[in-house]
Order: C-alpha cells, then structure tokens, then sequence
C-alpha cells in the first residue's frame, strides 16, 4: 500500500531511546495490567508485551511501593517506561529518581503549581519528558484551577467537554512552557470517539508538540478495536498522532496487537504478517476462512517474521484471486478444491487444499 497520509510536523522528544514525533515511525505502546509494585509479574507481562511488539511501557504508580519498584523493572526488561502520575506530585519526583523515562501528568489532579514546578526541575535533569495527559473524566481540576477568572466572569467557558479538555491541555503546556520546559507530549482522551477526535484536531492546530492518541475506557474488545479503529485511526488518517495506545479492557496483549493492526491498515508501520483474504462469496470454493485462521494462528509467533513485511493473499476465486494473490509476497488464488500459488507476481504451481496451509507456512519461511 502507498502511503500517502501526510504527517503533521512535531517537535520530537525522546521516552528512552525511543523518538516520538519529528517524523519518527509511529510508535505502539501499551499499560501494564499488573500491582507495579510486584516486580515478577510486571516483569514477566512486560516480556511477553515486548514480544508481540510493544515499544514503550506505561504503569500505574499509585503509590510509593509502586514508585520504588521502577527502577527494580527497569533493569530486567528491553522497553522505556513511563510513570503514569495522578493525584500525588511526589509520585512522579520518586518515579523520576528512580530512572523512569517519561511521566505523564494528569492536569485533571496534578494541578499545584509550585509541584508542576518541582517536576519540570527534576524532569529536566534526568532529560525525560512530561506528557500532559488529559482524560475526559478528570479534566475538572485543572479547568476550575486555571480557568477560574474566565468562569467566574462568564465569558470563554469552553461550550463542550472537547473544548475543556483541549483548553485544560493548552493552558497546562503553556505553563509547562512558562518554565521553559518544551520537552512534552499531549494526549487528550475521552470514552467518546467525537470528543477525542475534536480534541486533538483542535489542539494539533494549536502547537507543535507530539500527540500520543487513544480513546480512554473505550471498552472490551469488539467496541476497543472499533472505538479506537475509527478514533486513533481518523485522526492518523489525519496526520496527527506520533504513538498509540489502544485501551482494552482485557489483556494488554491485544492492545499491542490491535494498535499494530491500525498503523498497519494505514501504510504507517508495516513490520509483520499481513493476510489479505476475500471475504467469500457463492463462488467461493475452498475453506477461505479455515485456511486463513488457521495461517494467522500458525504464525502469529515465527520469528523469522521479526522486522520482515509479508503480504499473504488468500482469495477464494479465479475473479479476483490471480490479481490480488500476484500483487502480495504469496498468494493463493482458490479453485474447486486446490489452489493456485503465486509467488512475488508469478505463477508457480497447484497445491490441493488439504496442503495449501503447511505449503504456504514454508513458502512465507523461506521468504
Ligand atoms: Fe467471491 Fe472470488 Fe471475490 Fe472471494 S475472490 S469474494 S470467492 S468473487
């Protein structure tokens, strides 16, 4: 697929040695599911996360015991981590003492400014940066804290929960710019996709800091992949956005997986396996849909994958088969019973069905 989105320029920072905005690849991170305080099982999810991908790790820290186990993480795993900071500035000045590479402040509650303060000094030091990190459902604090003049005077009160957030995030990076501090990243989440959307398109007109998108509580799986399908992905579609999180109630797994599969459909991050299969129709005469799960399942995990990108076509017919399948690294193109395998745009030979999948599995190895 052509890419042709055209991204919206940004100042870049770095969470770790990951770099964010300023024409960097999109990253893909998710949040730790696990008590941060207990350092084996943080660990042992942040492993398996790393494994499916997953470029930067955020996590609770709620309280000290939480904070003091950051740098214990931190030595035991590959990926930057970021304190996720809400209430209690004194969080964020242990999580930063103890090595974190980014904290993201919630300005719904982190709102004192002589503790803003005391942050910004400590983040500036160990060179990380701050994301101001605005959810919709706490988004109050600031607001009523900043924007107290405007609202007792009755004029310039953002009309919508989009435009409180995006003037909470505004008025809280110019402080944070009051300080001479420009190393941050701006995330403004709401459950509703609307509200994200107009958000960040508001904001992303208003400065040039990168954006970290998502769409906050937004669901078990089915509604997460769809809310954040159309929120995170309109707003690429977009050019904005330089690192995704896709929140999933559920296992953290998927939120890798399903924020690889919107960068993916989007020609923005194109590392991996990428099955193309027609969705069937009464000319259909292979098993389109077995054959491809049971692909997917198969090689989910080869490594021999790792950094490649593979187009697999599986098409069911003759109608659109040949030209999809030679178009793709591999492709099948099916007929009654066996099917046609193509190979970088040629023709090479007929498998029947019952092989089609271990064939397939080989060929792809062999790329
Ligand atoms: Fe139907 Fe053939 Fe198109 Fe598949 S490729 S949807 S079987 S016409």
């Amino acid at each position: 697929m052509e890419a042709s989105i055209k991204r919206r320029k940004t100042r870049a920072v770095y969470i770790g040695r990951v770099k964010v905005g300023g024409g960097a690849p999109i990253s893909v991170q998710s949040m730790t599911k696990t008590d941060s305080a207990d350092v084996n099982a943080t660990v042992r999810q942040i492993k398996e996360l790393e494994e499916l991908g997953c470029e930067i790790i955020r996590l609770a820290i709620p309280n000290h015991q939480s904070a003091l186990a950051l740098a214990q993480i931190k030595k035991k795993i590959r990926i930057p981590i970021e304190a996720d900071i809400h209430f209690n500035p004194k969080l964020a000045l242990e999580s930063i003492k103890q090595g974190v590479d980014s904290v993201r402040l919630n300005p719904g509650n982190i709102t004192d400014p002589d503790a803003i303060a005391g942050i910004v000094k400590l983040a500036r030091k160990a060179n990380i940066p701050i994301r101001v990190g605005l959810n919709s459902g706490s988004v109050k604090g600031w607001y009523k804290s900043t924007l107290r003049s405007k609202i007792a005077s009755g004029k310039g009160i953002p009309r919508s929960n989009w435009q409180a957030i995006s003037e909470s995030a505004l008025e809280y990076a110019k402080y944070l710019q009051s300080l001479h501090f420009n190393d941050m990243m701006i995330s403004l989440k709401a459950s509703d996709v609307v509200t994200t959307v107009n958000a960040y398109r508001y904001v992303a007109g208003k400065c040039d800091y990168p954006m970290h998108l998502g769409v906050t509580a937004s669901g078990t799986i089915e509604d997460a992949t769809i809310k954040s399908a159309i929120g995170i992905g309109g707003l690429l579609l977009d050019g904005i956005g330089d690192t995704i999180r896709v929140s999933v109630t559920g296992a953290p797994h998927d939120e890798v997986k399903i924020g690889y599969k919107i960068l993916q459909s989007l020609g923005l991050r194109k590392a991996g396996l990428e099955i193309i299969s027609c969705p069937t129709c009464g000319r259909c005469e292979m098993d389109i849909v077995r054959i491809a799960e049971k692909l997917k399942g198969l090689l989910r995990h080869t490594p021999s994958l790792n950094g490649k990108d593979i187009k697999v076509a599986i098409m069911g017919c003759v109608v659109n088969g040949p030209g999809e399948a030679e178009e793709c690294d591999i492709g099948i193109a099916g007929g009654d019973g066996f099917g046609f395998l193509f190979k970088q745009g040629k023709r090479i030979r007929k498998i029947t069905e019952s092989k089609i999948v271990t064939e397939l599995v080989k060929e792809i190895k062999a790329l």
